[in-house]
């Protein structure tokens, strides 16, 4: 693979912590379309963990005493660096992550606007002047949390890490983050590679890869206050609880099994191309892929018609091919249990239109109908390309349906009357609502987040989110002199 950012000569075996450093262990990078082995990279451990934490800690202090356009202008110089090497970084993503190229592509676009965004939040007003009965200046101002902790996913390793890495250096932090092991080049290596490119003073930022025991070490660190945390809501789980005791704030991104409401009145084609995305894209790996495709019933079997041709279209295979529509699920492990939940879906009474069934890690798309509710891959997550769909008889029972579940991360509705839509959104609690669209949609300008199992009501995005994500608001109180006190 020819290189110039990713030059492995560079990393190799190593970490990102001031510097490169050589590991006492080392991971391969696979390729998963093909198994090939690629690289390796240094795997760090709780030892490494505190030495990063400690280096951050002095680090973080010199940081935001700078002036703020010291901090915006590495912001600006990561945007253009992910840009400039879109091609090579998007290869080293499809290859690693097994994302199609497109895809992989577009996500360093979405870098470069990320650390964008960060440079102008550098800039913008940070407090505000408050009202006080007492003849005193009053003023709320953020204040960096000090060292944030960052652990990311597989499944969109760049954009799930750099959404809060960004954020967080431009506000005055340090960052330590821990990538998935199994995409530790485009979740980490990658971002560091940036990062140090533009000029990042050392120190401010470690990249870490290892499993949950390093992730773990990161979470008790005394002297990391804040953890941004994407992944699956049981790790999120365990995360609150150790981080309980210290009382930290952690801003969990879970999982999901978002809903497509399709009414009746509804362009069928199009609503099942966009059913199609919803659920196929990059192998249904999205926290907010649809899930739960909900029908109206008058409408429902044309649906399933273009659902189950389009399924039948779809090329899976190497992410590097032409006209492929997705590529490999990340591993035997994670095809198994795709594999596992479409199985007792169909022993349980569905109906398989389309899929269900694989070759080495290339999952077929599966289309479901007929599936009782309770069928793991309707009322499950099951991260992996299935559509269930199930129909419904009134707008009532679209909302019920659509509120009957312990997630809610995202929620797409595709009618003409938009209005009556935005209603429905009204009754079914999510941290997003797309009407006339399907439920993958994210932006660096939106505030991203789920409710209930699908995260902790923290937001990622956005201006104002990522400032209260990644500061400490501070009220302070300015007289000429101490008051004479009655004592
Ligand atoms: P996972 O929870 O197993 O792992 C995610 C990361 O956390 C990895 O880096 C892993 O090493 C680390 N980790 C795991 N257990 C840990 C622990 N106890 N302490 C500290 N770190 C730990 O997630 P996964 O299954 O690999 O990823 C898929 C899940 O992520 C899905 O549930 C998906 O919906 C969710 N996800 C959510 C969002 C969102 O923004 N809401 C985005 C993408 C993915």
């Amino acid at each position: 693979m020819s290189s110039v950012l990713l030059d492995a000569t560079r990393w190799s075996g190593r970490y990102f912590s001031a510097g490169w450093r050589p590991a006492v262990a080392q991971a391969a990078v696979t390729e998963k379309a093909t198994g090939t082995r690629l690289e390796t990279v240094g795997v760090a451990d709780a030892v490494a963990v505190d030495r990063a934490v400690e280096a951050a800690v002095v680090a973080q202090r010199r940081w935001a005493s700078l002036g703020y356009d010291a901090r915006a202008a590495v912001l600006r110089r990561a945007g253009s660096l992910f840009e400039h090497h879109a091609d090579e970084a998007a290869e080293w993503t499809a290859r690693e992550s097994g994302a199609p190229l497109a895809m992989a592509h577009r996500a360093q676009g979405v870098a470069a606007q990320e650390c964008y965004e960060a440079a102008g939040l550098a800039s913008a007003p940070y407090g505000e002047l408050l009202r006080s009965g007492a003849p005193r200046l009053s003023f709320a101002r953020r204040r960096p949390v000090g060292v944030v902790g960052v652990i990311a996913p597989f499944n969109a390793p760049l954009l799930l890490a750099i959404r809060a890495v960004a954020p967080a250096l431009a506000l005055g932090n340090a960052v330590v983050l821990k990538p998935d092991p199994r995409t530790a080049v485009s979740g980490g290596v990658l971002i560091a590679r940036v990062f140090e490119e533009a000029g990042l003073p050392e120190g401010l930022l470690h990249v870490l890869p290892g499993g949950a025991d390093v992730g773990q070490a990161v979470v008790a660190h005394p002297r990391v206050p804040v953890i941004s945390f994407t992944g699956s809501t049981p790790a999120g789980r365990a995360i609150a609880r150790a981080s309980a005791d210290q009382l930290k704030r952690v801003h969990l991104e879970l999982g999901g099994n978002s809903a497509l409401v399709v009414m009746g009145d509804a362009d069928v084609p199009r609503a099942a191309a966009a059913g199609a995305f919803g659920s196929f894209r990059h192998a249904g790996q999205i926290c907010m892929a649809s899930g739960r495709h909900l029908v109206h019933e008058s409408v429902v079997d044309d649906y399933l018609a273009e659902l189950t041709r389009i399924a039948a279209a779809t090329t899976v295979g190497d992410p590097l091919g032409p006209g492929v529509g997705y590529g490999p699920l990340i591993d035997a492990g994670q095809r198994d249990r795709v594999h596992g939940i479409v199985t007792q879906s169909v022993e349980a009474g569905a109906s398989l239109l389309a899929g269900g069934e694989f070759d080495g890690l290339f999952y077929r798309p599966t289309v479901l109908s007929r599936i009782p509710l309770q069928a793991p891959a309707y009322a499950q997550e099951v991260f992996g390309p299935v559509a269930p769909v199930v129909s419904f008889g009134d707008v009532d029972e679209a909302a019920a349906l659509a509120a009957d579940s312990s997630y809610g991360l995202s929620l797409g509705i595709i009618t003409r009357d938009v209005m009556a839509a935005l209603e429905l959104a009204d009754r079914v609690p999510t941290g997003s609502v797309h009407i006339n669209d399907q439920t993958i949609n994210d932006e660096p300008t939106a505030p991203f987040g789920g409710v209930g199992e699908s995260g902790s009501g923290a937001r990622h995005g956005g201006a104002q989110s990522n400032l209260e994500a990644f500061s400490e608001l501070q009220w302070v109180t300015m007289r000429r002199e101490a008051p004479p006190y009655p004592v």
